[in-house]
């Protein structure tokens, strides 16, 4: 059986690539903030229904730069899950903060605001939440809190593109909004990412930041480092916008055919959609319950890797058990988070997933069962 992989990424047609990239060949002006960039900027802000966007290599420095640009003091707190992807807590500790793990919830594994306040010190500055599988985290509540204590809010919001809130753009959410345009996300540009923020002063350091400080030919006033978008990515980008919603609508249709297949599993907690959330569907996330279902997450892992279908532990390990961060962190202070991560497995999901290759891995999964 040809190999089945968590995600394959989308792509336009050659030819509607090559027609957008063909003027390049004319200008030879391929980086630097040249036309696809601006024109993919134009595009992204009218698509994500917001205001100020900062088009950057990745998903990664785009968080990265967002904490940066605030100008925290080293050492300062910022609170976070550990339930995420490297990116997250890399980000916190390469500007010399320090994360602070506050646990998620059971249901939709996004973190908990009920325990935020008690993580709160004197040294806090920010809170870090991650829309973790397009589950939104309670944004309401976190205003409130970040309103009350004077807190920055930086979302990574790498899980969410083209999702609403209440009909509201996960652009528009915190200060900044971080989005990730990698390869294996709902939407690409091969590699890219944005960052979505609220002021101009903390808008025009992300610039400052990811262009060396440079203001004209003579006048350098920041200390930047360099994380532009270069045209090919930008031009991916333009492509792919024209058929995400497209792309959307057939992982829909994915998703539902797994869940018709898995629903009456007992044992497995299949992925729900929010209230009043408009999904991407960008993943299909299945709590493998071992007591119940028989079978163990890593045991689901395996036995479709025998059959060339590569699913996902993701997230696993949480981030506060990376050997890199060893005597660091303890994670037992985020129980939840730990149950999770050891139980959790997402499934191929991606737009031309065929119905047949669906029940093929759920029947697989059912296999398992005792
Ligand atoms: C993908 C991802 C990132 C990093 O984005 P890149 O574009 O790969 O740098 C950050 N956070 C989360 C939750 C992600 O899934």
């Amino acid at each position: 059986m040809e190999r089945i992989n968590v995600t394959k990424s989308s792509m336009p047609t050659k030819q509607e690539y090559f027609e957008e990239i063909s003027d390049l060949w004319e200008t030879h002006w391929i980086t630097n903030m040249g036309v696809k960039h601006k024109k993919f900027q134009a595009e992204l802000l009218d698509f994500l229904n917001t205001d100020n966007i900062e088009l950057v290599v990745n998903g990664h420095m785009a968080l990265e730069m967002a904490l940066q640009a605030f100008r925290f003091p080293q050492g300062s707190e910022v609170i976070t899950t550990p339930f995420t992807f490297a990116s997250t807590t890399h980000s916190i500790i390469r500007n010399g903060l320090t994360p602070v793990f506050c646990d998620i919830n059971e249901t939709d594994y996004v973190i908990n605001p009920a325990l935020i306040e008690d993580l709160i010190t004197d040294k806090t500055v920010a809170i870090l939440p991650v829309h973790v599988y397009g589950n939104i985290c309670d944004i309401e509540e976190i205003e409130r809190i970040a309103i009350k204590h004077n807190l920055i809010v930086i979302y990574d919001a790498a899980h969410t593109f083209a999702e609403t809130y209440k009909g509201v753009s996960t652009a528009n959410f915190g200060d900044v909004s971080c989005f990730s345009f990698h390869a294996t996300k709902v939407f690409n540009s091969i590699e890219g990412g944005a960052a979505c923020y609220r002021s101009q002063e903390i808008g025009s350091h992300i610039y400052d930041l990811k262009n060396f400080g440079i203001h004209g030919e003579n006048n350098v006033t920041g200390i930047g480092a360099n994380a532009k978008m270069n045209e090919f990515c930008a031009a991916m980008g333009i492509c792919n916008l024209r058929h995400v919603e497209e792309e959307i609508n057939k992982r829909k249709g994915v998703y539902n055919r797994y869940i018709e297949n898995l629903k009456e599993v007992k044992g497995l907690k299949l992925h729900q959609i929010q209230k009043d959330v408009k999904p991407n569907y960008a993943y299909f996330p299945v709590l493998v319950e071992e007591k119940e279902f028989g079978a163990t997450r890593d045991d689901v892992y395996n036995t479709l890797i025998a059959d060339n279908i590569y699913s996902r532990k993701y997230f696993y390990p949480l981030t506060s058990e990376f050997s890199c961060y060893k005597g660091r962190f303890d994670s037992s202070k985020t129980p939840i988070a730990k149950y999770i991560s050891e139980r959790i497995i997402t499934l191929p999901m991606y737009a031309d997933l065929s119905m047949a290759d669906i029940d093929r891995i759920s029947k697989i999964i059912k296999s398992l069962k005792i």
